[in-house]
Parts: structure tokens; sequence; C-alpha cells
């Protein structure tokens, strides 16, 4: 994705990893091979990979700077998490800060980390390992949780047991209790977190919305800033396969029916606002605009080769 930029913001995607992920059956286990076969020719090769059939996707944050704050928006995976039954995510090794860093940025330069849920993808750079210990990688920010999002994954954390090989997709229980012992906890015993509620104003034109479904405190970053309306539109839609397709959720969505419900409004929301939309997990170019089409939404991406 290019920079985006306006009068006085703009906004960059770190990557942490990008490429065909997961069978579309997997992913996406209500889609029809009708629909797919309806919307495959289009999607292929940039999000479709033709090889395999495999869905692309992408793992990012996204980088948003402001005169007064610079905003690090969902945390990836994280380097060392012990996630086993997640493939290349277990004790994963990514150049991620060397990526921050080719944006000019150290980790003391974050102000504010935001994660629109508390998924494994996108809680894992919260922190980092050092001498055995999981310790903040922002050490100078405010991490913002959603409040219905932390009360509800902390109680897992409790009974959770320890990361081990079982069977695949694991509990969904255990996977984010562990995530919230080795990438939420440490941060907020650091005293560095802040529980904020729908509407929460993280900087000027810049506002927290809850989009509930995929997680019960599921949330989305509103942008309306001089020259730029955008969002940072976080899990409410993973592949273009669910923009054409509204009605089809993730089997990562803990609640598949609100899930759709809330992406269908989101999306027609976003369709009349023009707003640009950075999803968490579109590949190259990511960022791009919506409008209606018959019953669901056609997404053009911002192509910089177009
Ligand atoms: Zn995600």
């Amino acid at each position: 994705m290019q920079r985006i930029e306006a009068a006085t913001i703009c906004i960059d995607r770190v990557v942490e990893s990008e490429g065909p992920l997961y069978p579309t059956e997997v992913l996406l286990p209500t889609l029809s091979a009708e629909q797919l076969a309806a919307e495959a020719p289009r999607l292929t090769p940039r999000c479709i990979d033709p090889a395999s059939g495999l869905l692309v996707l992408s793992v990012h944050s996204f980088v948003v700077r402001t005169p007064r704050r610079t905003l690090l928006v969902d945390a990836c995976v994280g380097n060392d998490k012990e996630r086993p039954g997640f493939g290349d995510w277990h004790r994963q090794q990514s150049p991620y800060l060397e990526r921050l860093a080719a944006l000019g940025l150290r980790p003391a330069d974050i102000d504010v980390v935001c994660c629109t849920h508390l998924h494994p993808d996108h809680v894992g750079w919260n922190t980092r390992l050092a001498d055995g210990r999981w310790v903040p990688t922002f050490p100078n920010a405010t991490y913002l949780f959603g409040r219905v999002e932390w009360e509800q994954w902390s109680r897992y954390a409790a009974s959770a047991p320890e990361a081990r090989e079982g069977p695949y997709p694991p509990p969904v229980a255990d996977v984010l209790g562990v995530c919230y012992r080795d990438s939420v906890a440490p941060v907020v015993e650091a005293g560095l977190s802040e529980l904020v509620d729908d509407g929460y104003t993280v900087d000027d034109g810049i506002a927290l919305r809850l989009a509930p479904g995929h997680t019960p405190g599921n949330a989305v970053l509103e942008i309306d800033r001089p020259g730029l309306r955008a969002v940072l539109s976080g899990d409410v839609v993973h592949h273009p396969l669910q923009v054409r397709f509204p009605d089809v959720s993730s089997a990562f969505c803990v609640d598949p029916a609100r899930s759709a419900r809330t992406r269908r409004t989101c999306l027609a929301a976003w369709a009349a606002d023009e707003r640009l939309v950075l999803p968490a997990h579109f590949p190259a170019p990511t960022a791009g605009r919506l409008r209606p089409d018959t019953d669901g939404f056609a997404f053009s991406f911002l192509d910089p080769d177009a």
C-alpha cells in the first residue's frame, strides 16, 4: 500500500506476512461453490492464489501519524509466541520491527496502540520476549482495549491451559486465554492500558466505533480529517469475497449472524460516506472504495498501477 496522505494525517501499512493462507471452505465455510465461481475470475491472482486456490490474506498494522500523535492500529501475530496449530504463526520470526524502522519509527515513538479486537493476529506485537518475560513492545504508548472485548477475553485467561499441540483449530477459549496472557495481561500489569467504549476519540477526528459480531467487542477506527474520510475496518471483512457476499461470515466469527448484520450495515454506511476502507487482512494495495452492487457491494482497490 502506498502511503495515504492528506493535510494533517498520513497512513502507512506495516506488513508482517502476506500470501496464500486459507482454503475458502476453511475461512468462509458458508460461501457456496456458485458464489466462489462467480467472483473467482475477478479476484485471481491478487486475492485468490491461482496455483493453490488458497485465499490470499495479509497480516499488517496501520501506522497513523497526525501532528499530535503516532498511532499503531492492530499489532499482528508477533514474534516468539506459542501458537501450536497455527502454522507459521507458531514461534514466528518476522522482521516487523525492522519494517517499522523503515518508516522512521522506533517502538518508543508509538504514542497509542489500538487493537480493534483481541484475536491472536491483532495483539501479538503488544509484547515482545525479553529475558524470558513478555514486556510491552511500545514502552511509551497507551494501549487502547475495548472494554467489552477485554472483559470477555480476560475471563478466559484464568482457565485456559498452556499452549499445546492438539486438534486444529484448538478450542477458541484456550487460544484466547493463552493469547491474553502473553500479549494483553503484561500491558495491563505495566499500567499502559486504557479500557475504552464506543465513540472514544483517539485524536481529533479519529474515533473508535463498535462493530460487534466477529468478536463481542469488535471495533473499527473511523477517520474524519480535512481531506480524508477513511475507516480502518479491522475484521469486519476478512476477504473481498465478503464484500460481494456480505452475509458470509468467517469461521473465526464468534457470532456469525451478528457479524453478517454488522458487515452489511457497515459496508452500506462506508459506501454512502465514500470512505476509503482499509481492512486488516486485504493484500496489497489493501485500501479501496465501496459501491453498492446488486445485493452486495463492489470493492475497488486504490491501485497505484491503475
Ligand atoms: Zn484478524
